[in-house]
């Protein structure tokens, strides 16, 4: 029998599937809400708990818990093989919370199996689809009693709430953690049952607009009609970010922003997709961007959004003003290439440029993470490549590849920190209500991803070698 043959043998065996389901069901129970300063002592035992099984069930006898001034991070490592590529996977072991309990069919914390699916919080975000990496490397560990290249395993206890520790983290381990590739499993498909490859993601920034028309709040009797009303002028700037066909209007937006090129459109055409569906699932009628696609414009193009708006009187009743002051929050989601930097001072520029002198404006910078692209040719190629190679012999199909609308804040300081591109492998369906009541996670996902993950590792073992 060949070793890819054992190997295969020994994920798909009963007893096997067992112990690795029963494993999950474990890591399922910790109620590991991140966002929750109750359960600082569930992710601690969490935590605990992935690093023992680390160094019990992969051989990773190289393993910690990294204390971080938030949530601990695990790291472990495969034995040391000189020459040989690394490869480092990602997963995150913390969850959103589940306080809605009337609304769960089942206890959120109580993994629960109905007809091959698995329902609880963290099944599909992030423990289900992180585990099956776990489930692969045992899979590998158990038939060879060695890994065909070196492993660094990296599972993060601040996902769910901004990941503000994992840049240090990075920077402070960026020796150990260099790699020829990150893989990731944290998304979910468009299609259920299979697989989903995403090359790249938008990136995000967010920044506050200020007006100040007047010292205070007048009296609309008496000053009414003779100057500006703070609202009023923000509505305007507002409405003037976008012209008639929906672009944005700002000089400098558009910089950088990749044309979709022909093979994009070719995949894009093969992505299952009803927008009559799409729009009465949303309960919106679907608007955007003249010339192009609604799919387009959720994944390969830049949007300017207002996301909020306060000022004046909403009180109870009616109040006869002239506000004086108004706030507006928007956000951008960008793509490769645009420069969060650069946009981010294009839109300052223009709120200037637009502010009337009779207004104050004051501009507030927030978060921003850059878009990521995996170019598929080079290394991307080779990466999407042997993920299809293992997702056949996986899952008896292609995975679909397409990019993805959201900002994975880890994959771009991946990208920043260490310069290592990401293998984005969403194992997910699209209907697993992450971050909602009643996750779940479709359990043939998970044992068909545990034979491409370990198939994939071998096939890397030798695609990289000559990197
Ligand atoms: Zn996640």
């Amino acid at each position: 029998m060949s070793e890819l043959n054992a190997v295969q043998a020994y994920a798909k065996n009963e007893t096997n599937c067992r112990f690795f389901f029963d494993k999950l069901c474990e890591i399922l129970r910790c109620q590991t809400v991140s966002a929750d300063s109750r359960h600082a002592g569930d992710m601690e035992k969490c935590a605990d708990w992935l690093a023992r099984f680390g160094r019990e069930h992969l051989g990773m006898a190289e393993t910690k818990v990294v204390p971080t001034e938030g949530h601990p991070c695990v790291i472990m490592h495969s034995p040391e093989l000189p020459d040989a590529p690394r490869v480092l996977i990602y997963g995150h072991y913390d969850v959103q919370p589940a306080e809605d309990t009337e609304l769960w069919h089942t206890e959120p914390f109580e993994p629960c199996l109905k007809d091959g699916v698995l329902y609880g919080r963290g099944t599909s975000d992030d423990k289900g689809q992180f585990f099956v990496w776990l489930s692969a490397l045992k899979t590998l560990w158990a038939v060879n009693g060695s890994y065909p290249l070196n492993i660094t395993v990296m599972l993060e206890g601040e996902e769910e709430v901004g990941s503000a520790h994992f840049a240090s983290v990075l920077e402070a381990h960026s020796q150990e953690l260099k790699s020829d590739v990150v893989i990731i499993s944290d998304t979910n498909s468009v299609v259920k049952g299979v697989p989903i490859l995403h090359y790249s993601l938008r990136g995000v920034m967010c920044f506050e607009v200020r007006l100040r028309t007047a010292d205070c709040d007048l009296h609309s009797g008496i000053h009414g009609g003779v100057c500006s009303n703070a609202p009023r002028e923000m509505a305007k700037l507002i409405a003037k970010l976008h012209d008639e066909n929906s672009h944005v209007t700002v000089p400098g937006f558009y910089d950088g922003v990749l044309e979709i090129e022909p093979w994009e459109k070719e995949r894009l055409e093969k992505v299952p997709f009803d927008g009559e569906e799409y729009s009465a699932q949303l309960g919106a009628e679907l608007y955007g961007e003249a010339g192009y696609t609604t799919n387009e414009r959720r994944w390969f193009r830049p949007t300017l959004d207002c996301n909020g708006i306060c000022g004046g009187y909403t009180g109870e009743g009616s109040k006869t003003i002239i506000p004086a002051f108004c706030s507006a929050k928007f956000s951008a989601r960008l793509v490769a290439h645009q420069q969060p930097q650069h946009i981010m001072d294009c839109l300052e520029k223009w709120f200037k440029d637009n502010t009337p002198s009779r207004a104050k404006m004051e501009f507030v910078r927030g978060d921003m993470t850059s878009p990521y692209l995996l170019e598929q040719s080079g290394v991307g190629a080779k990466l999407f490549a042997a993920a299809q190679e293992a997702v056949r012999r996986g899952f008896g199909t292609e995975a679909i590849v397409c990019r993805n609308g959201g900002a994975i804040g880890v994959v771009a300081e991946f990208d920043r920190v260490l310069g290592v591109p990401t293998l984005l492998l969403g194992l997910g369906s699209p209907d697993d209500h992450t971050h909602a009541p009643n996750e779940k996670f479709e359990m043939s996902n998970f044992y068909s991803g545990i034979v491409a993950g370990a198939e994939l590792l071998s096939i890397l073992s030798q695609e990289l070698k000559n990197r």
